[in-house]
């Protein structure tokens, strides 16, 4: 099993490429997730290694799941395709993600990020992709950009060339920095879709705001007409997404286009069994301490079953 969906959080190092805006250290996620994960911004180097080695711990321990796709971050860009670092308030470089995916070539697989509005970005696809990209991440809020623009037919054109999937953050964003919520509609990758490029739509498509479920009828259309369309099952857990897991578990069609994924850092719990009706399922997952385990075994006792022939022979 391969989880398709992991954060590599990185501080800037000086040379590993990576960037955090001053807001963005002092804000109160990242408050959260420093002292969660007792790490501390004064000592870049030593917190990224600490991050890494606990990850490693955690997936060495898992019995379900044997690989993590490491997410990289890519900035913000204006209309001529440049970097514009004022508006980018994270950046987890792509050769930050490569080094670390090639660190551990038993545990991890690198998910670049490249943002389809820079200028090189199709350069940024065939530079990284035989150095081992397993998938590209994007978020369209945060990173500014439509997914629907047709000025991006080249960057998914070289995609579908190097066969990389498109992992894509739908929905409503609120964890970073979100924008033009709009350019979150999943049906906005259809051009990605119509190109031949395997699409993942991150937790499960679901909006983010509790049990209002904007998109559930374009994931149920991409799904029946597009088999090159996935979701994962990453973050769903959630207060904010726990709905759109239910509904998805009564909706069998939809279960053979889940990839698995947690969106670790970020919790996995396990009161969806209970929510299910599910006592001693609920009772086990409470006995799981590993994360990735429980939230394997919670799709398990959903009943959703999920696609493990994407990125198989990755592992
Ligand atoms: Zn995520």
């Amino acid at each position: 099993m391969i989880d398709v969906h992991v954060h590599l959080a990185a501080l800037p190092d000086g040379d590993n490429g990576c960037h955090i805006s001053k807001e963005m250290v002092h804000g109160a996620l990242f408050r959260f997730l420093f002292w969660k994960l007792g790490i501390s911004v004064d000592e870049a180097k030593k917190s990224n290694e600490r991050y890494v080695e606990k990850l490693v711990k955690l997936l060495r321990e898992s019995k379900h799941v044997r690989k993590a796709v490491l997410l990289g971050m890519d900035g913000v860009y204006d209309d001529a395709g440049n970097l514009n670092k004022d508006a980018t308030h994270f950046i987890v470089s792509n050769d930050y993600v490569l080094q670390t995916a090639k660190k551990y070539p038993d545990l991890f697989l690198a998910g670049i990020s490249v943002n389809p509005k820079r200028k090189d970005a199709v350069d940024e696809i065939n530079r990284c992709a035989p150095q081992g990209a397993a998938l590209v991440k994007v978020l369209p809020n945060s990173q500014d950009f439509d997914p629907a623009n047709k000025k991006y037919l080249s960057f998914y054109k070289a995609m579908a060339k190097h066969k990389l999937p498109l992992l894509s953050h739908v929905g409503y964003e609120f964890s970073l920095w979100g924008k033009d919520q709009s350019v979150g509609d999943p049906a906005r990758v259809r051009m990605a879709l119509d190109e031949g490029v395997t699409v993942i739509a991150a937790h499960g498509a679901s909006y983010g705001l509790f049990f209002y479920e904007k998109y559930w009828n374009t994931l149920l259309e991409l799904t029946r007409k597009y088999p090159n369309f996935y979701w994962d099952a990453s973050a769903l857990t959630l207060q904010n997404r726990v709905g759109m897991l239910l509904k998805i578990r009564n909706h069998p069609e939809l279960h053979s286009r889940m990839v698995f994924g947690t969106d670790y850092p970020l919790p996995c719990y396990a009161y969806p069994a209970l929510l299910a009706g599910k006592l001693s399922g609920y009772i086990e997952l409470l006995r799981t301490s590993n994360p990735f385990d429980r939230h394997h075994r919670l799709l398990e006792i959903l009943g959703i079953r999920g696609n493990s022939e994407l990125l198989k022979d990755k592992l």
